[in-house]
């Protein structure tokens, strides 16, 4: 599945990790893994990596599926497709040649017979299968003209008591065997603190169709994950399988509750820190800006804008998300909060995810602001990775000595050496690109003076208003949900790879009218050079195709240099075709680019085919975007292909796009480097679970307030040492 990739350097990564494991070292006090590696069995290494180390990991280690030993099934009641256990004696055993070597044994248990088939045996098993053994056996029955069969069922010497609970089947590795694991999980299960952490009288609420003759007893955190690694045989299985079986709706909302626990505390924690108070001495600045820009705002820009000013002008931190579909105008959203900064006296930061991104930002703020900067000795500073030494030290001058009221970059804004003179707001241009360690290097800036910077979040992939309430409970979040005036909405196709030529005939016909094109290359998972290779493969065949045009190539591993040029000459208007793979992309404005082409586009989430194809409609032109796809091999598209494809033709609207991709893909893609440092939820669903959710949402505060211990015994239990990192 194609994600966006992490921004967050595997340094920092590890550094996250290693953060997590200290914490959850310090939690348990127990000695951890890495000190007696090599004294761990293959088995009790699995464990770990399984992240199993706790009593109470192991306790939430829930089966995947349950086989009921409870029972043994006559024969006669066995039906095709039924998985059972019986009790028989063998009649009659052989080993078969033909057609391929295989163990035949019949069992009879009175009420009817079975053929047991073995492909694989050892003599031992044929030893213990002999005429006149009798067996319990565990296998699913297959009819047929031969009579009832059962492919390598389990079995063992009949007799001895059946157990009373169904047995748990745990999700596990190969060097993790299942009985090794059901021993482990019983042990914590025995061992680990499972006390009530809710207070008093705040049970989650129970679906409805439960409890309805005050039978269904109320689960605790106890009963509950006893009742799921042992359920009685007369549990409903569809009940646990689909988890609503009131022993799970009991384990999601606490799952909810910690969730929700931690966000109301980083939040609480937030609220405590303080920033510097930017109140402008006068409007005068963000007047002249207005003045010169050459249209006016959308009602929507204004009252974001008006809304981060709120914030700034706070004592606390702001921390707060910006979203608006591609193209709605986030940039001079940006200046306009970075103009209310520098009015105050203070320095603002804008950080974006590539140099390309940061260049175009930077063009157009110096475009805007520099005209209002210099009668006050001021400039907007430039800092990225590839710039030229002597540059770089001018730049990082121009930032110390606050001359700078502006920095514009990509992650070098946060490197060590760049010491702010008065840092108060960073900018965080696609902000799911950036990781903790980031944002939170952001922060760092300006700790010198004991203060935090506000902090501004910009995303073009809204959130789902479940995910806003709550993974990003601790996030206020302001929306443009309006575009510029004069927009033509964007056509979207969808085209065979097999049509590719039409398309390019097509392309020939947007440039010869004096319009340009970008071809966006395939994202060929987890493989940067298959990228290029067939960038400069679709590159060198477009150019044949396509004489008289120039078509220019952009990938991630070209000089900075090299790609500036190549950027300029598109933007001009000199460059008819850009082909590029899709590192390079996001955030680029070329309004006079009215056609997108994208290649493979069954790779690709949907949010981020939106994000791309935001490339095109930015101008007055109409303008339209192919989604090519190749087809299997029995020449179709796979449905959840077809459906989500189909999805981007029906609509241009993010959020809508965002909620389908929420739906087909889960929410990791919106969680940006969240999905790496910290456990998504495992039991709830934010769609499904809504019920809960606000529960868990009512609750929180509350416990937080009232009942400071419980609520921290709970987030430890549940998260771990992961509950710091969510933080960030
Ligand atoms: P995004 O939200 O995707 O970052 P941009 O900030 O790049 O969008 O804006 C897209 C384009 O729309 C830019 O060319 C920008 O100058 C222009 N734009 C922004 N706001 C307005 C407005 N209120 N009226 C007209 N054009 C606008
Ligand atoms: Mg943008």
């Amino acid at each position: 599945m194609p994600v966006p990739p992490s921004s967050e350097s595997p340094s920092a990564q590890a550094r996250g990790r290693k953060a997590v494991r200290k914490a959850e070292q310090a939690q348990d006090g127990k000695p951890q893994a890495g000190e007696a590696k090599k004294t761990l069995s293959p088995a009790q290494q699995a464990l770990l990596k399984l992240g199993l180390r706790r009593d109470i990991d192991l306790a939430l280690h829930l089966p995947l599926r349950y086989e009921d030993e409870t029972r043994i099934t006559p024969l006669r009641n066995a039906r095709e497709g039924d998985t059972v256990q019986i009790e028989a004696t063998v009649t009659h055993s052989e080993v078969q040649l033909r057609p391929r070597r295989m163990l035949k044994v019949t069992v009879d248990d009175g009420t009817g017979s079975c053929v047991l088939t073995f492909f694989s045996f050892y003599p031992s098993q044929q030893k213990a299968m002999a005429v006149g053994a009798r067996l319990r056996i565990r296998g699913e029955v297959k009819g047929g003209f031969w009579g009832r069969q059962m492919m390598h069922p389990a079995f063992r010497a009949a007799g001895g008591e059946l157990p009373t609970a169904l047995t748990p089947v745990y999700p596990t590795v190969a060097s993790l065997p299942q009985p090794y694991l059901r021993r482990a999980i019983a042990t914590a299960l025995l061992r680990a603190d499972l006390s009530e952490t809710l207070p008093s009288g705040e049970q989650p609420p129970v679906e409805q169709n439960y409890g309805q003759n005050g039978l269904q007893p109320l689960y605790d955190l106890r009963s509950a994950l006893t009742f799921l690694h042992h359920p009685t045989p007369d549990v409903a299985l569809a009940t646990l399988e689909d988890h609503t079986h009131p022993a799970w709706q009991r384990l999601k909302a606490e799952e909810l509750l910690a969730q929700q626990l931690s966000q109301y505390e980083a939040k609480r924690e937030r609220a405590r820190l303080k920033a510097p108070v930017l109140r402008p001495v006068s409007d005068e600045l963000t007047q002249q800006f207005l003045a010169q820009l050459p249209f006016g705002l959308t009602g929507a820009q204004q009252r974001v804008v008006g809304e981060i000013r709120a914030d700034m002008e706070r004592r606390i931190p702001m921390h707060r998300l910006l979203q608006g579909d591609v193209g709605s105008g986030k940039t001079v959203v940006a200046a306009l909060s970075a103009v209310a900064c520098i009015a105050a006296g203070w320095q603002c930061a804008l950080m974006a995810p590539t140099e390309i991104l940061a260049e175009q930002h930077f063009g157009k703020l110096v475009g805007w602001l520099e005209p209002l900067l210099a009668p006050l000795g001021k400039r907007v500073a430039w800092l990225a990775g590839a710039q030229k030494k002597k540059q770089r030290a001018e730049m990082l001058a121009l930032v110390e000595s606050g001359e700078a009221a502006l920095v514009v970059g990509t992650h070098a804004v946060i490197q060590e050496q760049v010491q702010f003179r008065n840092l108060a707001l960073a900018v965080i241009d696609e902000q799911h690109r950036f990781g903790v360690a980031q944002r939170l290097a952001l922060r760092q800036k300006l700790a010198h003076t004991g203060l935090e910077p506000h902090l501004l979040m910009m995303s073009a992939t809204p959130i789902p208003r479940t995910l806003a309430m709550s993974y990003y409970a601790d996030l206020d979040v302001s929306t443009i949900d309006e575009l510029p005036p004069g927009r033509t909405p964007i056509v979207t196709k969808l085209i065979g790879d097999s049509r590719k030529d039409e398309v390019i005939e097509r392309i020939g016909a947007q440039v010869a009218s004096g319009r340009q094109v970008y071809w966006v290359c395939p994202l060929i998972e987890e493989s940067e050079a298959l990228d290029l290779s067939n960038a400069t493969a679709t590159h060198e065949n477009l150019s044949e195709m396509l004489p008289g045009v120039m078509v220019g190539l952009l990938h991630s591993r070209m000089p900075a240099a090299e790609k500036k040029a190549v950027m300029e000459l598109f933007s001009a208007g000199v460059m008819g075709v850009l082909v590029s793979t899709t590192v390079i992309e996001v955030g680029v404005d070329v309004p006079n680019a009215s056609l997108m082409v994208i290649e493979h586009s069954e790779r690709f989430g949907l949010s981020q085919l939106h994000q791309l194809r935001g490339r095109v409609g930015r101008g007055a032109a109409a303008s339209a975007c192919v989604l090519l796809y190749s087809v299997n091999d029995n020449g179709r598209l796979s449905d959840t292909g077809k459906e989500r494809l189909r999805a981007m033709a029906e609509t241009n609207d993010g959020f809508e796009i965002a909620r389908r991709d929420l739906e087909i893909r889960g929410p990791g893609e919106f969680l940006g480097s969240r999905q790496s440092g910290a456990p998504m939820l495992r039991f709830a669903d934010l769609e499904q679970d809504v019920l809960l959710l606000d529960w868990a949402r009512e609750l929180a505060p509350r416990m937080l307030e009232h009942h400071p211990a419980l609520a921290a015994r709970h987030v430890s239990r549940w998260l771990g040492g992961k509950a710091e990192y969510l933080k960030a």
